[in-house]
């Protein structure tokens, strides 16, 4: 037998471990550092650690007060109704239910070029179609309303990401607005907010809310993750927060106790560490500014725990830098093959990563001050990492 046509499907590729280029290169891991998946140089919140010792003895229960507790505890911070906070494996999990409760056969999703990978991903399992709007170089990767609205079509989910990876462009709430405004009424906009704590910009949650001047709309969701900030990316916890209008549906789209136990507890202990998250963007802000003054390549601006550097040839650069025990991404998945991507680290990685990018740029030629053009790539398969 056979599972379902796949073809329009494609495998996810996660940004590379130390262990696994460690063994392939049949070196000593510790050579290495990772700066490939934005993970938290930091670690988890210590809180969380401890959080997760504790919880080990009863993980035969099945999570139900945990689940509840979290959901509360967020619903607070956020000031809105429990209903309103959809848990999830991930925010790659959110993305899903958000599918589930929206997305009807051949049904569409409008999502950025280039982008997050899961979006398109996760419609597709949900029988759903998947179309582009294009941020551009030339432009600065800048993310305006009228560059969605040009592309869009009547799609049933519009996904905005601010910051954006892996650009760490962001998109002002007005423009936000005037997307949810100029959509169809049955067309929901995601705003996928994974690096929020990171960026200068208010959450469009304002929006679902009606804060701040904005009219309280029901047809914008935001998605949020402890994969980033707090560190917790290997428990898998996310959510999305809906409107209050439909927060209801999520009771019957998830799977049954959709964050484990040990994701609950260890969430609910980083989300009070508030310390922990002070520091980690305390170090990404640094880290964010010292890359863009000290690398010898365009450094595009970013909100986000990263930076997108014009390299020219990004598998070459990504491979020697790898050689010499730094792990970058490169961006040629996600359709810029002229760029890395290098997540914002402690000062030390920070350091070497620059100091290494130099040198393997003084090595192999620097691209012409910076800006040289990606090398158009139509077959470049769509897939990213987180
Ligand atoms: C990391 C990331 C997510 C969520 O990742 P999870 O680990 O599943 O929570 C969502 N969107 C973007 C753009 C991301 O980079």
């Amino acid at each position: 037998m056979q599972p379902r046509d796949l073809s329009d499907h494609v495998a996810y590729q996660a940004g590379r471990g130390i262990e696994e280029v460690a063994r392939e290169l049949g070196r000593d891991p510790a050579e290495f550092i990772k700066l490939a998946s934005n993970e938290n140089p930091h670690g988890p919140s210590p809180a969380a650690v401890e959080a997760i010792r504790e919880t080990a003895s009863s993980v035969n229960a099945y999570p139900k007060a945990a689940h509840a507790d979290l959901t509360a505890a967020i619903a607070a911070e956020w000031g809105v109704d429990d209903s309103q906070v959809w848990l999830a494996n991930g925010g790659d999990g959110a993305l899903d239910y958000l599918h589930r409760a929206m997305l009807e056969p051949d049904d569409a999703v409008l999502v950025p070029e280039p982008g997050f990978a899961y979006y398109g991903m996760s419609a597709r399992f949900h029988h759903g179609a998947v179309e582009t709007y294009a941020l551009e170089r030339a432009e600065d990767f800048e993310q305006t309303a009228d560059s969605v609205l040009e592309a869009y079509d009547g799609e049933r989910v519009v996904y905005l990401t601010s910051p954006h990876n892996p650009t760490g462009t962001t998109i002002d709430l007005a423009e936000i607005e005037h997307v949810a405004e100029e959509t169809a009424e049955e067309t929901l906009v995601v705003v996928d907010e994974a690096y929020g704590e990171f960026a200068a910009v208010d959450s469009a949650l304002a929006l679902t809310q009606g804060r701040d001047g904005f009219d309280a709309r029901d047809d914008v969701a935001i998605l949020r993750t402890f994969s980033k900030a707090y560190g917790l990316a290997g428990v898998r916890l996310g959510y999305a927060v809906v409107p209050e209008a439909w927060g209801d549906a999520y009771a019957r789209v998830n799977t049954p106790f959709a964050a484990s136990e040990l994701a609950c507890r260890a969430g609910l202990a980083a989300f009070d560490d508030d310390e922990h998250v002070e520091r980690t963007v305390e170090t990404t802000l640094e880290s964010r500014e010292y890359m863009r003054e000290t690398i010898d390549a365009h450094v595009w601006p970013s909100e986000g725990n990263f930076v997108l550097v014009a390299v020219g040839d990004a598998a070459a650069v990504a491979e020697e830098m790898q050689q010499r025990g730094v792990i970058v991404r490169d961006c040629t998945s996600f359709g810029l093959p002229g760029c890395i991507r290098i997540t914002c680290g402690t000062d030390a990685e920070t350091e070497r990563a620059v100091e290494t990018l130099n040198a393997v740029l003084a090595d192999l030629g620097l691209p012409e001050d910076g800006a040289a053009e990606d090398p158009a790539d139509p077959n470049a398969p769509e897939v990213s990492d987180s």
